[in-house]
This record gives structure tokens, sequence and C-alpha cells, in this order.
């Protein structure tokens, strides 16, 4: 965890944004607290004049008025905090959000292999929150609160200075105290919702397994392990409820002392003459007025806490860097003619794993038809997620057109790789706008003959609505053969030299699987294309095809001369 001031440090630049909002709030946090500064002032005033009898008509009306004056002030500051100020932080969490999908965005795999969605989801939305509460009450209620302080000090000082100083040591002591038990109620409470998800999960494993516990007639021993759960619950609860009471009672304690203190000095300086009776009053209402702002502190500190490790979580995330970055590239790849080269390419996933690719060598020339087999495991997937730079190469090169692809702006070399994959993701929305994602400005004809070219038309044309047809979740109204029928529209779409074909059928029966290898063949044409498969009978008529096993690459050739050999590739095609 960072350092309070380094955790403040990563949200001031979002503030630098609205300082003139952040400071009229704070001003208007100030105004605030006029009104009840003065009251008691005003009551003093009151009743000096009542007791000396010098009370008229006009001298309430007075008073009355300089308060209905500094209460409209603090009506109008008050507005001014809660909608304003409220807002300024929403201000603040829309811009932090906008910043943390943008990098999300920018991460890749190495990053949510890592992550879990859900958490990652949290981060963006829940810690965000915490943030923006944090970010305009964090300033306010230190602001007012530092302000009471040193103004009340005054004061209070003004009238007797020996009673301020006994008010103003038990303050701390009061907040050090109070604020250790409340520390110890949100640990607490943080356990007792740890221990609450424990039991859950539980209590649904019991329930999720009850035949087996049947079966083995377990229900006791079920019953023990619940309730050993349970009572750990109830141990927790216990020490809640201890620190609940410890902190009431010290936080009441001490408001019966400084009252005490008041009455009984108060009281005798009354009695000695160098004290008014009425400045009792304002004595008794300041007091009043710091208690209830030091639990206001207490309280928000954990909000504070919490706002404290938002930042936490969301510098982690901001802070998280892509495996892959082009910023200092200023190459684009143009005119693409689609020359593949893999130079002495050596590839691990992780430092200490194994090596996936030991110094490859393999070129695919311009429009050529090249297919990768062998045993999964082997690398073939790895080999196709480096072209388009998901991942990069730990030594030698790749080079499209003679380039090495580490030297180009990532966008113009993705943009010129079309990838259709065995597992097809289509987002939210109906078929046409799927299709549209290939090529955000292509028009209805476009969108036709892209769908008419991956052989969608039909199938499309049948649905309710046709080409507007919802989708549903993730395509879940259309069957595999179907969803990769709009995935490869969208690559027809793109238009792209490069096409990397990986398993694009091996989830579909064989009769989808005749139907999209018919787009897919189309989609081929004149493009260079690289092919995974795991049925041979799919990349046969390839003009190279790669045999790569643990060794690496063993065998090359046309199907013919593969066959010819009588080697790997042989036994796999004859078996098969
Ligand atoms: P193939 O496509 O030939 O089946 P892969 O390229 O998928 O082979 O995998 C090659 C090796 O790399 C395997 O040992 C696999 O476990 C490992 N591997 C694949 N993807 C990852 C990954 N994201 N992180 C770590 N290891 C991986």
């Amino acid at each position: 965890m960072l350092s309070t001031t380094a955790l403040l440090k990563v949200i001031a630049p979002y503030f630098k944004k609205y300082w003139k909002i952040l400071t009229i709030d704070l001003i208007a946090s100030a105004l605030t607290t006029v009104a009840m500064f003065f009251l008691p002032i005003i009551l003093q005033q009151l009743t000096d004049y009542g007791a000396s009898g010098d009370l008229t008509a006009r001298v309430i009306a007075y008073l009355a008025g300089v308060f209905i004056i500094l209460k409209s002030i603090e009506v109008i500051a008050r507005y001014y905090m809660t909608n304003i100020g409220h807002r300024m932080g929403a201000m603040i969490e829309t811009d932090m959000r906008r910043d943390i999908f943008g990098h999300l965005m920018t991460l890749d795999d190495t990053y949510y292999n890592e992550n879990k969605v859900g958490e990652v989801m949290t981060r963006v939305t829940n810690d965000l929150f915490d943030i923006t509460e944090f970010t305009h009450h964090a300033p306010e209620e230190y602001f007012i609160f530092t302000i009471q302080l040193v103004v009340s000090f005054l004061v209070l000082s003004f009238i007797n200075l020996p009673l301020t100083i006994t008010i103003f040591i038990m303050l701390p002591i009061m907040l050090f105290v109070s604020t250790h038990f409340r520390k110890r109620m949100a640990e607490a409470q943080l356990n007792q919702r740890r221990q609450i998800g424990r039991l859950n999960a539980g209590v649904e494993d019991s329930i999720s397994g009850i035949r087996v516990v049947k079966s083995f007639a377990n229900e006791k021993e079920e019953i023990d392990k619940f309730e050993s759960g349970n009572q750990k619950f109830y141990g927790i609860k216990k020490h809640f409820y201890a620190s609940m009471a410890g902190f009431i009672t010290v936080t009441t304690a001490f408001e019966g002392l400084m009252y005490i203190a008041v009455l009984t000095a108060g009281g005798y300086f009354i009695l000695n003459g160098t004290m008014e009776a009425s400045d009792m009053i304002v004595f008794i209402m300041y007091i009043n007025m710091l208690i209830t702002s030091v639990k206001r502190i207490i309280q928000f500190t954990e909000q504070f806490q919490k706002g404290l490790t938002g930042i936490q979580r969301f510098h982690e995330v901001m802070t998280a860097v892509p495996d892959v970055d082009d910023t200092d590239n200023t190459l684009v790849l143009e005119n693409v003619k689609g020359n593949i080269v893999f130079d002495d390419v050596s590839f691990s996933y992780g430092e200490d794993d194994e090596k996936v690719l030991d110094r490859l060598n393999f070129e695919i020339k311009e429009g050529e038809q090249a297919a990768f087999v062998g045993p999964s495991g082997a690398g073939k997937s790895t080999i196709i997620s480096l072209i388009p730079r998901f991942f990069d190469v730990d030594s030698g090169e790749i080079r499209i057109d003679g380039h090495d692809i580490r030297h180009l702006k990532i966008h113009s070399l993705r943009d010129n790789i079309g990838i259709v994959q065995q597992d097809v993701y289509l987002f939210a929305g109906n078929v046409k706008e799927n299709i549209r994602y290939g090529k955000l400005d292509a028009t209805d004809e476009e969108i036709y003959e892209a769908a008419r070219l991956a052989g969608a038309v039909e199938f499309i044309e049948a649905l309710p609505n046709g080409f507007d047809t919802d989708i549903g979740e993730r395509g879940a109204r259309l069957s595999g053969g179907q969803k990769q029928r709009i995935s490869i529209a969208r690559v027809f779409l793109k238009n792209p030299p490069i096409l990397i074909l990986d398993e694009a059928t091996s989830s579909l029966d064989n009769q989808s699987e005749m139907i999209v290898q018919e787009s897919l063949k189309e989609l081929a044409k004149g493009r260079t294309t690289i092919t995974i498969a795991h049925r041979l009978t799919t990349v046969e008529d390839s003009d190279t095809i790669y045999v790569l096993t643990d060794e690496g690459i063993i065998e090359s050739g046309s199907h013919e001369e593969l066959i010819a050999q009588e080697g790997y590739y042989y036994n796999l095609y004859t078996r098969q």
C-alpha cells in the first residue's frame, strides 16, 4: 500500500481541472459554519440584555435579523455544497472511469489472465464510488473541522483561557481513544463480511452436494462443519459489539467529562467573578458543536480509509503496463503484400516457463496458403498470436514485407490481419452491428456484400428481423456455424491481406463445417493465409503444410509431398 501522501498525489491531477469549483466548495463549506458560531453569541447577548433589564423589542428584532442573515448564508452555501460539491465528485469519478476503461483497453491477455474480470469490474464501479465520496467529502469535512477548532479556540479563550485549554486537552484524547475503538469495529465488520461469505459458500456446498451427504449418511459431519463456522461468526460479532460498547462508552464518558469541567470550573469562575453567567451558554454550545464534529470526523475516517483503498486499487490498474508497447514506433504498415518471415524466433510465456518456440524459421510468401498441423501443445496457436503481436518474441524477429513487426504501429499491423477463431465473440446488438465491427464506416450495401461472400445472407434473412435481428447475449440465438459465418463476414468487410484461421471449424458438426469451409475458402482467396487445423482434410489444399511438434518444424511441403515422405504427416493422415 502506498503512503497516504503518495495516494493523494495520485488523485491530485483529477482535482486540478476543477480547482475553481473546489475553491468555491471549500468557501461554501466554511460559510455553512457561520450561523452555528454566532448562535451562542447571539444567545449570550440576549441573556445579558435580559439580565440587565435592557432588553427591548428592537434588540430582539436586531439579533433575530442578524441570525436570519447568517442562516440564509448557510442555506445557500449548503445548497452549493450538496449540489455542486457532489457534482464535482461525480465529474472526477467520470474522468477516472474514462481513464481506467481506456487503460483497461490497452492491457492484454497477460493482465487478464492474472486478474479476474469480476475483480476488475469492481474497480471500475464500486472502488470509484468510494473515491468519489472521498474526493469532495474529504476536503469539506477536514476543512470544516479545522475551522471549527480554530474559531472555537479563539472565541472561548477570549472568554476564559484556562477552561478553554482544559477542554482542548481533552478533545484530542477523546479523538484518539474513540478512533481506536472505531477502527476495531471496522476490522470486525470486515471479518464479519468475510466470515458470512465463507458460511454462505459452505451452505451452498453442503446443499449442492446433498445427495452425496445423504448417500454417505454424513449429515452430522456437515452440521458439525457448519457449526464451527457459525461459532466463529458469533466470536467475530462478540468482538464487534465489545468494540462498539467501548466506542460508545468512551465518547459518552468524554462528553460527560467536558460538561462537568464546564459546570464545575465554569461555576467556580462565575463565583469568583471572572466569568459571566451568560458565557456559560457559549461554552456549553461550543462544546456541543465540537463533540458532534469529533464524532463526525471519527465516522468519516472510515470513509477516508475506504477512499484511500479505492485510490490504491485505481493506481494498481493504471500502472499495469501492456505487454506490447508501440509508443515509440512511427512506421505505418501500408500497401501490404503479406510476406511473413519467422527468423530464428524463440518464445516462452513467462520468464521461468519452458520455451514454447525454439529458434523457429520459416517464410510464408505473398498470397500463399500455409497450414500448421501437429500435436496439441506444440505451439501452433502461439505462432499465430505472435504475428499480430499479442505477445512479443524473446529473440529472433518476425518480419512482414521485410519490416520487423516490433517497429510498426500496432494499429497498422493489426489492421492488416484478419483472424477467425474457434471461439466467436459476438457483442450485444444486432447482426448488422456485429458485422460492421470489421469496418466501422461500412455502408449497408458493403455489409450485405460481406455477408453474401461469407455465405450468411440466407440464414440472416430468415431471422425474424433480418440484419436488424438482435443477437441476444453473446449470440445465444445463433448456431455455432451461423456465428462463425458472421465472424467471417466481419473479416470480409475488414478485407485484410493477411488471414489467420485458428481452428475456425473445429467445434462445428460436419454439416456446418462443410458450409463454413466454403466461406473460408472464399475468404482466403488472394490473401496470405495461415491455417491451424485439427482435421487434416481441411488443410489438404494448402500450398505448404508445416508439421510442428515439440522439436519444432519437423516436416514441411505440400500434401502430396508429405504423403510421399511417409513420415509424421503420413502417419497422422492415415490414422485420421
Ligand atoms: P497448440 O496450439 O499447438 O495446441 P499452444 O500454442 O496453444 O499449442 O501451446 C503451446 C504451449 O504453450 C503449451 O504447453 C501451453 O500450455 C502453453 N501456453 C499456451 N498459452 C499459454 C499462456 N497464455 N500462458 C502460458 N502458457 C501457455
